[in-house]
């Protein structure tokens, strides 16, 4: 459960899915809630940014190696562990 400026918002946890992808898709859905409520926190509607491409697309979470990574969707480089 994540609480955002008193709005309350449920993540839901595939046991399922492999740990890293656990994490892949927490990340991916808690990527959504922010970009949800980007204009009433206020924060950019891009989360998380590109580096590469900025202000063009978010960065897309997934499993590279058996690690949670965020990568670009463009290039699918890694850019960052989630
Ligand atoms: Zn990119």
């Amino acid at each position: 459960m994540v609480d955002l400026d008193g709005q309350l918002f449920q993540l839901l946890e595939n046991p399922y899915l492999e740990p890293a992808w656990q994490v892949a898709d927490l990340a991916s859905q808690l990527q959504d809630v922010l970009v949800e409520m980007a204009p009433s926190l206020r924060l950019e509607s891009v989360w998380p940014a590109c580096v590469a491409h900025q202000h063009t697309h978010p960065l897309t979470a997934t499993v590279r190696d058996g690690r949670a990574v965020w990568e670009c969707p463009a290039t699918h480089e890694t850019v960052r562990p989630i």
